[in-house]
């Protein structure tokens, strides 16, 4: 089970309905009419695979679930069925119950992340990321899983933080979770900070807990500079990362959504792609390099 404190950022504003989503006429660039559900099909390259010179990739939970991390919005997600993990992952109960935080850490001893493997859709984003095209991974993911399947760490952009370090609330010294977890299994509970006593938790964002600092800011400008926008396995529903849409479609790039589900922004998109993520995204990697080559 994933750990309270290992949940992505929740939201205060995940029900919140977005800006109305009618198509964008005016230069005829984005439509949603007739291209709006039309999926990739072999053979064929779409015009937004061409020349893309910047791109980039908005992942959430979706693109790990074929890793074996449940997705905690979708159908079976941990929240949908335990609404009061939610509140588990809430920063001020974390802080001030030290029987939630006992918990949080047991949990993260388990979390499925330890024993999960990058997938056909993690390693199709980083053949992106290390071809000529200049490639921004942005995740909502706190797994790392990006980084395993050989994206740069300086490509990809943690919205949430990550769950492979730990930080102090107190004296902000971050650490390995590894390490943390071996005291925890060695008999330490709740292990305090070992330079300040003060409160460890993973270093991802809670509920009730700001971004770090610049993060944001980053996602923001790779969204602001690409040519095409990916939103994968994502519900678009959690502000700001959904709002990299708008940042990108008004600065002129085409947003590709491939997710089972509808999204918000799916009116906004030039393509929609609901085929499974693990057969859509190596063929969309696939494509914009081979039209990149071409
Ligand atoms: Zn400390």
């Amino acid at each position: 089970m994933p750990g309270p404190g290992d949940l992505p950022r929740p939201a205060d504003a995940a029900t919140r309905r977005l800006h109305p989503l009618t198509a964008h006429g005016e230069d005829g660039r984005v439509t949603h009419d007739g291209r709006a559900d039309a999926a990739v099909t072999p053979g064929e390259a779409p015009e937004w695979a061409q020349e893309v010179r910047a791109v980039a990739v908005l992942t959430g939970a979706g693109i790990s679930t074929d890793s074996g991390i449940p997705d905690f919005r979708g159908p079976l997600g941990l929240w949908t069925r335990n609404p009061a993990a939610e509140r588990l992952s809430t920063y001020q109960v974390y802080m001030t119950d030290p029987e939630v935080r006992r918990r949080a850490w047991q949990s993260r001893l388990v979390h499925p992340a330890w024993t999960a493997e990058p997938n056909a859709a993690h390693r199709a984003l980083a053949r992106l990321a290390g071809s000529a095209i200049d490639t921004q991974v942005i995740t909502q993911n706190i797994d790392g899983l990006h980084q395993r399947a050989g994206t740069p760490p300086g490509r990809v952009i943690e919205l949430h933080g990550t769950m492979l370090d730990v930080v102090c609330t107190g004296c902000g010294d971050r650490t390995a979770m590894a390490g943390a977890l071996d005291r925890v299994r060695a008999g330490e509970p709740d292990p305090p900070c070992p330079r300040c006593g003060g409160i460890l938790k993973s270093a991802t964002v809670m509920f009730g807990q700001a971004l770090f600092p610049g993060v944001f800011e980053r996602a923001a400008l790779a969204a602001a500079r690409c040519d095409l926008l990916l939103a994968i396995g994502s519900t678009l529903t959690v502000q700001p990362a959904a709002s990299l849409c708008s940042i990108a479609t008004e600065a002129g790039a085409a947003l590709v959504i491939v997710n089972r589900d509808p999204t918000p922004y799916d009116g906004a998109a030039t393509a929609v792609i609901r085929d499974p993520i693990g057969e859509a995204v190596p063929q969309i990697a696939g494509r914009i390099l081979a039209a990149g080559r071409g």
